[in-house]
């Protein structure tokens, strides 16, 4: 694990992760553990979000109790598949802020294409959280992350289910200061840039496609 990587390998992680990647688990079984599985990683990507207190009465006393601080969360979805994650981590967060990006990975290049971007104002001052379920070439992520930088976003962190080493080194690469948070890192990718062993395309799962 390097500085910027956190893998999260909580025991109930683990359990739904081997769930989700077995071939046999149907769409509708798929999307609640990628629901659940959502939360607890919602719960580690947010650990360390600065806090501050506020007055307020207790049915007993006065205290000053710890609340979040700054402004609300920014939770970004790489389209289609970050969809699944980011519904789980709003039943955690349910005041933070959504933007979409939409990206395809062209067929032949495996490079990332922008065909669709919807952002929160005031993202320069937001913390946010870019959701996509597999880090496999990067090259989705590091796309996502270029744009939400030219629109001046600043704490960036990127959540996912599945990383391929290929994928951590190139978003390592493009943007060093982004951490990365994921629940297993697999073995490679193979020629068609799918994560092996992976758990097959992460949308197409999720939906039913093909
Ligand atoms: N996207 C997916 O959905 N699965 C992979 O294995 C790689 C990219």
């Amino acid at each position: 694990m390097s500085d910027t990587l956190t893998v999260i390998d909580h025991p109930l992680v683990l359990h739904k992760l081997t769930l989700m990647r077995d071939r046999t688990t149907p769409s509708a079984v798929f999307r609640q553990l990628l629901h659940e599985i959502a939360v607890l990683l919602a719960y580690e990507v947010t650990r360390d979000l600065p806090i501050t207190t506020r007055e307020i009465e207790t049915p007993l006393a006065t205290i000053d109790a710890p609340i979040l601080a700054g402004k609300k969360l920014t939770f970004v979805s790489i389209l289609r598949a970050g969809n699944g994650l980011l519904d789980g981590m709003l039943n955690l967060v349910p005041s933070a802020r959504v933007g979409h990006v939409g990206l395809y990975r062209d067929p032949t290049t495996l490079t990332a294409v922008e065909y669709y971007l919807k952002l929160p104002d005031d993202i320069e001052h937001r913390p946010v959280i870019i959701v996509d379920p597999m880090l496999a070439t990067g090259n989705s992520a590091v796309a996502a992350i270029s744009r939400l930088r030219q629109v001046d976003a600043k704490d960036i962190r990127f959540l996912c289910l599945l990383a391929a080493p290929e994928g951590i080194e190139t978003l390592q690469k493009a943007h060093p200061d982004v951490r990365i948070f994921t629940a297993a890192v697999d073995s490679h990718l193979n020629d068609h840039g799918y994560i092996v062993p992976g758990l097959g395309d992460a949308g197409d799962r999720m939906y039913g496609t093909k």
